[in-house]
């Protein structure tokens, strides 16, 4: 296996086991090194620290062993056995409620580089390294032996998440079975249509999962506005909660139609709702004040690099300042951030400065994050890049 050795004094962080090496903390590699090859990490005294993949990217060496460790089949299925382990220790595996959920999360299932998300019978796989594209085959394998009697396709979406690769970059491709053109899944009971090959991300926004729930608990003859609704997730659970009224708003027409389309699977509930495709800055300042009675604010990453983190604060204060001025006095926000950039600390200070400066009353009724089956790992704070807040407004 070839070495990469750590400058002195930049071992720390390895030390303390997060699973990424920066390149500037190389002090030397060997040479000929692949982009995506599997290489041994040593400290400034030749010992050694850990193994991972090597990409010629800021991140060089995405770790997934501390051990000196045989990188073998064995070695990988053992990991995808404990991620399905996992699972069935949260009651998601086998749960005819929920049909969807995250099986493989990245750094917080020890494999830096891979998602991979199950959609009742349908696994999707995102590579986020060329490392782990590299080992697609492999993974399909054991996919297939470990889910065998369930699985009916496998499909790799990462045309997006590895453009910025600097080796080949793959288009979405069918690697098992056959995939349908809408799956049919039931999040708590609520039933959603996922296009995987059309869809955002791997095809839903699964990690919002116990916050929809939540919201659905507090609509109850509610007038509720779900803003960048994507395909309805929060719309659907505020109708089976009893809502009088939703109205989902998102820019993406395609994301409008299959708002519309989860929400005639609720039958008659339908007639209570209505799907905008809009601009949510524009609709927000039409919009008459102090009509709804919850706003969920669920925007893209408005910082998705540190560099543009002051730029991403100012967009998040000023939706949350709309929705603070317009929802009715004694009514609720539901309000999220996806920007790594952006800390459970940042939020909080962005949340309260736009609070100040709407001159409200507001108070925290629970600080909220992604759902059980996206585990983070503790030596990896970085994986916790969901925040949110549920907050009442006087
Ligand atoms: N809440 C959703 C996920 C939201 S993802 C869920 O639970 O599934 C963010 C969404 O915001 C995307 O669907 C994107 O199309 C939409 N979007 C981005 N910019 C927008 C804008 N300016 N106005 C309205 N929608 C926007």
């Amino acid at each position: 296996m070839k070495k990469i050795v750590i400058q002195k004094g930049k071992e720390k962080s390895l030390q303390r086991f997060h699973p990424w090496v920066f390149s500037g903390a190389i002090a030397r590699k060997d040479k000929g090194i692949a982009e995506g090859e599997v290489v041994e990490v040593f400290d400034a005294y030749d010992n050694f620290m850990a193994i991972g993949h090597y990409h010629t990217s800021s991140i060089s060496v995405r770790i997934f062993s501390f051990d000196k460790v045989e990188v073998n089949r064995d070695f990988w299925k053992m990991k995808i056995e404990r991620a399905i382990a996992y699972r069935k220790m949260i009651y998601l595996f086998d749960n005819q409620n929920t049909t969807l959920f995250r099986l493989i999360n990245g750094e917080g299932d020890g494999m830096p580089g891979l998602i991979a998300d199950w959609y009742n019978g349908h696994l999707v796989l995102q590579f986020h390294s060329y490392g782990m594209y590299l080992m697609r085959e492999l993974l399909v394998d054991i996919f297939k032996e470990l889910l065998a009697d369930r699985l009916k396709s496998i499909f790799n979406k990462s045309a997006t998440t590895l453009s910025e690769s600097n080796a080949f970059v793959p288009s979405n491709e069918l690697l098992y079975g056959t995939l349908d053109e809408e799956v049919l899944v039931h999040e708590n009971g609520v039933p959603f249509y996922i296009d995987i090959p059309q869809g955002q991300k791997t095809g839903f926004f699964i990690d919002q999962r116990d916050n929809r729930k939540m919201v659905g608990e507090f609509c109850s003859g509610k007038k509720v506005l779900n803003l960048f609704c994507y395909t309805g997730g929060f719309s659907a659970y505020a109708l089976q909660g009893g809502a009088e009224l939703v109205h989902s708003v998102d820019i993406s027409k395609r994301a409008i139609e299959q708002t519309n389309e989860n929400i005639a699977l609720l039958g008659d509930l339908a007639r209570c709702h209505e799907a905008f495709a809009a601009n949510v800055f524009d609709f927000i300042e039409e919009m008459p004040d102090h009509f709804y009675d919850v706003i969920v604010v669920d925007p893209p990453a408005f910082a998705k690099h540190y560099k543009v983190k002051e730029q991403g604060i100012k967009g998040y204060r000023n939706i949350n300042r709309k929705a603070m001025e317009k929802v009715k006095p004694g009514g609720m926000i539901f309000t999220f951030s996806c920007s790594q950039a952006i800390s459970k600390e940042d939020f909080q200070t962005i949340i309260f400065s736009a609070a100040a400066m709407e001159h409200k009353n507001i108070r925290i009724i629970k600080n909220l994050q992604h759902a059980l089956d996206h585990p983070v790992n503790i030596f990896h704070p970085e994986g916790s890049y969901l925040k949110g807040m549920a907050l009442s407004i006087e």
